[in-house]
């Protein structure tokens, strides 16, 4: 069988980011204000530092606006829900990004849902995350990394309607909206998680898999569907080296495409992430003409 066809998500989300590039040199010309982007780091997480160093050296890139505000791990709950309050009124800032995960002491829901949902550029408000379960996927901000992946996909034209799509992991930031994004291109979706038994013979069924669990190459070549694509979204340190979910080397002969880590689903995430900030800017804009 021929090898799988790489998902190069570095080489879409570099077009992504160039079209983006020139819509911020377009509103320059016309416009004082540029969109921003502030990012909240709480802690010290070596990994969150470089995703959050990460955000803003490439807003800085294309020539949005960012800032990138940190605070103590020790910071409190009412500490950071004030600071939110501050940005939610600051009409200079149009989208605010809580680098997840906090600290053990913060309650995470309650953090996303103090963020005005026309600045949730990371779409985890349970607004914004209502409006994709009801599919009205116009009026909302997508979560970054479950949205970088349908544009990865949808780039290279791979058939989605009336597959079978297996999604392993669960959790709010990719498992539950990657899931509902497929549904709503007419997948057949089933999650598996920590408590599904029998994960190979899902694995074994699946046109598509999304790998989103955290365990280093859990998923092997030998498990998979000949044909199957598959989306790695895992990022693990193996022996200092990135690594995803799946093991790569392996799923490679038996996938029709697959993404590599690194290079595949993480620069989408962060394309995604400006691109959202620019609809928020957009919309802040229209509703302020709107209003005058
Ligand atoms: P999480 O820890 O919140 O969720 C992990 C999920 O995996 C849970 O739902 C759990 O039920 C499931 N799981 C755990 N063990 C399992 C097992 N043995 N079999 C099946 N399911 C199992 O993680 P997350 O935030 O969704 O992130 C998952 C991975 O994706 C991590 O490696 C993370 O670093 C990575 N990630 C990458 C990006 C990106 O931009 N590339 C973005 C977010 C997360």
């Amino acid at each position: 069988m021929a090898m799988a066809q790489i998902l190069n998500g570095k080489e879409v989300s570099d077009r992504v980011l160039a079209q983006l590039s020139d819509e911020l040199k377009a509103i320059s010309t016309i416009s004082q204000t540029l969109p921003k982007l502030v990012v909240v780091l709480v802690g010290d997480d070596a990994a969150s530092q470089v995703y959050v160093n990460k955000k803003a050296k490439t807003a800085k890139t294309i020539g949005m606006a960012s800032e990138v505000l940190v605070f103590p791990s020790e910071t409190s709950q009412a500490t950071l829900l004030e600071e939110i309050k501050r940005l939610n009124s600051d009409a200079s800032v149009h989208g605010i990004l809580i680098q997840l995960p906090l600290p053990k002491h913060l309650n995470s829901l309650e953090v996303l849902s103090a963020i005005d949902p026309a600045k949730d550029v990371d779409g985890l408000h349970p607004y914004s995350m209502g409006r994709l379960l009801v599919g009205d996927l116009e009026n909302t901000n997508l979560p970054c990394t479950p949205s970088g992946i349908m544009t990865l996909l949808k780039a290279y034209n791979v058939p989605i309607a009336g597959k079978h799509a297996v999604v392993l992991g669960r959790s709010n930031i990719v498992g539950k909206p990657i899931g509902l994004l497929l549904l709503q291109e007419n997948a057949t979706v089933t999650y598996c998680h920590s408590r599904t038994p029998d994960l190979e013979s899902w694995i074994a069924q699946a046109d598509i898999v999304i790998a989103a669990v955290g365990i280093p190459k859990m998923v092997k070549g030998s498990s998979l569907k000949p044909g199957s694509v598959v989306v790695d979204v895992g990022i693990n340190r193996l022996d200092g080296k990135l690594v995803g979910d799946v093991d790569f080397e392996s799923a490679l002969e038996k996938a029709s495409f697959i993404t590599p880590v690194p290079g595949g689903v993480g620069p989408m995430t962060i394309a995604t992430l400006m691109q959202n900030t620019l609809s928020c800017y957009q919309k802040s804009q229209e509703s302020a003409l709107i209003s005058s």
